[in-house]
């Protein structure tokens, strides 16, 4: 093999790119390119970096059980700790006078007005009918997420390089020709974990799109009040919904950090967030809250990239040989990332799938789902 020669070659180095170089890594020489000057610039960089346990579809909660499981196992063996040891808990609040659903959902306990106002002394209990309240949901820490996965990827030969994006690719007798960051490599296999750029990246390699929708989330920073935080300390205060999930906001180094729930399709680009829905976010939390919020510190927003059944594809590219998607994680991405990448290792080495995701698992997330049904 030579110098610029590998085994697998990943594209894209968020979370999704550097948990699937990093598991590869063991398997192979593995290359991880990256358009940015550093990883982790888009969607990665600019979550709410929550474990939210009961979240998502079937699929994306039994990939959140098996990451849990790697995730645990990642930090006994001391390569990075992912998950905080203390849960933060997500609470749902229904306003006073709030005549929707109020059935607790699977991991949700019902609670009582003056005890969501225990946890959130910024919701007075007269402003809320009642909560659903998830115990068990946690932070997680993406920065040290990136910088373990990174330090596996190195230690088992594997190389990063930023500021290298694909803009040639073909396949040959002896696999992939490309071009990245104007230099040439060459590699068996290619693994497509471009985010929002996914389908482009496909397109280039000669794969047909899957059909992928960058969705634009917004958020901004402010100071909670000074009064709610001297009852509780705002960090320990839980993740919150209103209950019809038009607004949430969560602890963010001592500010909160609170996002309208926007979800604008846009092309795949390096989104920022628009005045409107800025305003959006501050009139929802004033209306749930009450509160008046006097200043935004900062603001950003990122992509969340959806297919269109809303559920990633893991697996071989139906046609093209030697090329392995690993998009379309929508708002699940951090969450999802290490067993969605163990169950890409395991496609792209021919290996038994990873504990907890059986073979039924594994067909409904395949890339040919989406191909066969557009084909219907
Ligand atoms: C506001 C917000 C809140 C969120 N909250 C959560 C949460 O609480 N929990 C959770 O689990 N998820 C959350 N998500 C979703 C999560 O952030 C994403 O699902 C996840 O980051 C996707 O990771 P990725 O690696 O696929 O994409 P990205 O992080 O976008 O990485 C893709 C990379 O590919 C690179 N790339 C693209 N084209 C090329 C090319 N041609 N050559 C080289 N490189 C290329 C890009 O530059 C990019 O760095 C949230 C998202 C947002 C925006």
């Amino acid at each position: 093999m030579t110098p610029d020669s590998f085994d697998f070659l990943v594209i894209g180095a968020g979370i999704g790119g550097l948990s699937a170089a990093a598991e590869l890594s063991r398997h192979g020489r593995v290359m991880l390119i990256e358009k940015e000057s550093a990883p982790c610039y888009h969607s990665s960089g600019r979550s709410a970096a929550m474990f939210a346990r009961h979240y998502g579809s079937a699929a994306i909660r039994a990939l959140t059980d098996a990451s849990e499981a790697l995730l645990n196992k990642a930090a006994r063996h001391g390569f990075y700790e992912a998950l905080a040891p203390e849960a933060r808990g997500i609470l749902f609040v229904a306003p006073a006078g709030y005549d929707g659903p109020a059935d607790a959902n699977e991991g949700q306990v019902r609670i009582t007005a003056a005890q969501v106002a225990e946890l959130v002394p910024l919701l007075p209990a007269e402003k809320v009918d009642h909560g659903l309240w998830d115990a068990a949901s946690c932070d997680m820490d993406v920065h040290a997420m990136h910088l373990g996965l990174a330090r596996i990827l190195r230690s088992h030969g594997g190389e990063i390089r930023t500021g290298a994006e694909l803009t040639q690719a073909s396949r040959g007798a002896d696999g992939w020709h490309v071009v990245a960051g104007g230099k040439s490599l060459r590699a068996a296999a290619i693994v497509n974990a471009a985010g929002g750029w996914a389908d482009e990246v496909a397109t280039l390699c000669g794969a047909a799109p899957l059909g992928i929708e960058p969705r634009r989330r917004s958020a901004v920073l402010i100071d909670p009040p000074e009064s709610a935080a001297a009852i509780r300390p705002v960090q320990a205060w839980p993740m919150v919904f209103d209950m019809d999930q038009t607004v949430y906001f969560k602890p963010e180094g001592g500010k909160l950090m609170l996002s309208p729930m926007d979800a604008t399709p846009v092309t795949p680009h390096d989104c920022w967030a628009e005045e409107l829905d800025i305003a959006i976010a501050v009139d929802r939390f004033e209306r749930l809250t009450g509160l008046a919020v006097q200043r935004v510190s900062h603001s950003w927003a990122g992509l969340r990239s959806f297919l269109p059944d809303n559920e990633p594809a893991i697996g071989p590219d139906p046609v093209i040989p030697a090329f392995y998607w690993l998009a379309g994680q929508g708002g699940s991405g951090i969450k999802i990332a290490a067993a969605a990448a163990a169950l890409l290792a395991a496609h792209a080495t021919e290996s038994p799938l990873p504990d907890g995701l059986g073979a039924e698992l594994a067909r409904f997330l395949s890339p040919a789902r989406l191909t066969a049904k557009a084909a219907d």
